[in-house]
């Protein structure tokens, strides 16, 4: 069984929306963070057993950027945490899902991730990761 580990939210202004979810979690930012390979800027608070994990574009034409100019801003995606990614993405791959990397990726949090494309997912961008070891 997968754990979410986070959910990742789209904004456009990353210190506005900090401040509004500090207040609205009455939990603080407790990490920022840039991810150069997805071109984002990242903040994390707790919500629990789970994160919420902010996400704003550094570049114009970065995944958030387009994400927000097609959608708006709102759930990007979710993370499940796993334990092995190699043989999670295997799992998956034999059960039909289709991986956006063929390769884990580095991604925020000393993660190492990996997509699973939307079309599979009901719409839903999935992220697997796991802890760095
Ligand atoms: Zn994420």
């Amino acid at each position: 069984m997968l754990k979410t580990e986070h959910i990742g939210i789209a904004v456009k202004n990353l210190s506005a929306s900090v401040a509004l979810f500090e207040k609205l979690l009455n939990s603080p930012c407790y990490k920022t963070e840039i991810v150069e390979s997805e071109n984002v800027k990242t903040a994390f608070l707790l919500a629990g057993d789970t994160k919420i994990e902010l996400l704003e574009s550094i570049t114009e034409d970065g995944v958030i950027a387009k994400f927000i100019e097609k959608k708006g801003e709102g759930i990007h995606h979710i993370a499940f945490e796993v334990e092995d990614i190699y043989a999670e993405m295997e799992r998956l791959k034999n059960e039909g899902f289709t991986l956006l990397n063929n390769e884990p990726k580095n991604g925020a949090d000393h993660k190492l991730v990996c997509f699973l494309h939307p079309k599979n997912t009901n719409s839903v961008l999935i992220e697997i990761c796991q802890q760095k070891k």
